[in-house]
């Protein structure tokens, strides 16, 4: 979901009147840990940096092991195959949510069943997930082999309830925590742990746009000791240690580089930095728009969002563009929101429950400048156009 604009370094728009919706802020320190690793030789998948960030970070979520691979999709993808999903298997996935959440379910050769979000933080519904797999239990269908829940715009989803259901028919859980890095839960049955090491696996994406990039990259995390081991063997091409080139099942080159994985590892000390400015962008938008007629992002007790895309919901979905073509004129990088996975051209043939908060997300919503560099002048003048737009 990156724009070739948003592309750039600090400071250094390609058109300095614009405020870009989100661009990385990379340090001194990171570009020094590049530097570094181009210097050591070690740029490619084997080096030091991939170790050590694997290390933090599985430190950082609360996650026993992490596996540090290309992509948030490739992580899914190796999600799925370490779960043994495959042709004729059904997968519960997020209705609302970027693409790169279901297409590995494609890859299998999976079905995906496209389940709806619940209102209060946009996320699966635990409701809809009951629902279905009641229902498949009493019709004596079998059950799907994962529900995938994402944690979308950095709001953690109901885990508690979706674990507690999927448990009861020992269906395992995979999280797609690509935008929810930092986020967690302060609050109720999880208190204490963070998005993406609740499930049996969760999988983040370091992509240019997320709160912690490297470039590009995504990691597996697991308490399983034995997932871990083999998610490692299929991100390297199923290469077998210490026997010439034998390779024991078809694996994939999925594995990170020591460059991506050094400017990955800077990014991540920076975390908490992130997550603060995040979160104080947040505060500032809802306390300078709460009167206009729109809704301001979850704002669930228990659970700490990042906002690490901050999105309104327009009250009326006739605003939508105009607020878009608005924005624009006023030199302002707002974006829609996701079109719901049943939408998509792809997977219009796909089972979907519910879908009705989907489409009204998509339709109502749109996202606002929260580049963790947003400076608080830049932050007053995407909120004078929004209210521009309404006093229009
Ligand atoms: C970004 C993203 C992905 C995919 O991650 P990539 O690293 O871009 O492959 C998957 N799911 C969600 C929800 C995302 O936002």
């Amino acid at each position: 979901m990156i724009h070739r604009q948003e592309v750039h370094a600090p400071g250094g728009p390609a058109d300095p009147g614009t405020i870009p919706l989100a661009v990385p802020n990379i340090g001194q320190a990171e570009r020094d840990a590049v530097l570094h690793a181009v210097e050591s030789g070690f740029v490619s998948s084997v080096g030091p940096a991939v170790a050590a960030f694997e290390d933090e970070f599985a430190r950082r979520v609360g996650a026993r092991y992490a596996v540090a691979c290309t992509s948030g999709t490739a992580a899914i993808h190796v999600a799925l195959v370490l779960l043994g999903v495959g042709r004729g298997d059904d997968v519960l996935c997020a209705d609302f949510t970027f693409v790169g959440s279901v297409n590995p379910i494609a890859y299998v050769g999976a079905r995906p069943v496209l389940i709806d979000s619940e209102p209060g933080t946009w996320n699966l519904d635990p409701s809809l997930v009951a629902q279905e797999l009641d229902h498949r239990a009493r019709a004596g269908e079998p059950m799907p082999a994962a529900v995938e829940v994402v944690h979308v715009l950095g709001q953690p989803a109901q885990a508690a309830e979706i674990l507690e259901i999927c448990q009861r028919y020992d269906v395992p859980v995979i999280e797609d925590a690509a935008e929810s890095l930092g986020a967690g839960w302060s609050g109720g049955a999880l208190a204490g742990r963070q998005t993406g090491a609740v499930g049996r696996i969760g999988c983040f994406s370091f992509n240019g746009n997320k709160i912690v990039t490297a470039g590009g990259g995504g990691m597996i995390v697991t308490d399983d000791a034995h997932l871990a081991a083999r998610a490692r063997h299929l991100t390297t091409q199923a290469k077998v240690p210490d026997v010439g080139y034998l390779h024991d099942e078809v694996g994939f080159n999925y594995r990170l580089t020591n460059i991506a994985a050094a400017l990955g590892l800077e990014q991540l000390r920076r975390l908490d930095e992130f997550v603060s400015a995040k979160q104080r962008i947040a505060a500032r938008y809802d306390e300078k728009l709460k009167d206009l007629p729109l809704t301001t992002p979850p704002r669930v007790s228990g659970m700490d969002s990042t906002y690490w895309l901050y999105s309104l919901l327009l009250d009326d979905p006739d605003d939508r563009d105009p607020m878009l073509e608005h924005l624009a004129r006023e030199g302002v990088g707002g974006r829609a929101l996701w079109r719901p996975l049943h939408e998509q051209p792809p997977y219009r043939e796909a089972r979907t429950v519910g879908g009705a908060v989907s489409e009204s997300l998509f339709r109502r919503g749109v996202s606002l400048p929260c580049s963790t560099s947003l400076h608080a002048d830049e932050q007053q003048r995407v909120v004078d156009a929004v209210r521009s737009f309404h006093s229009r």
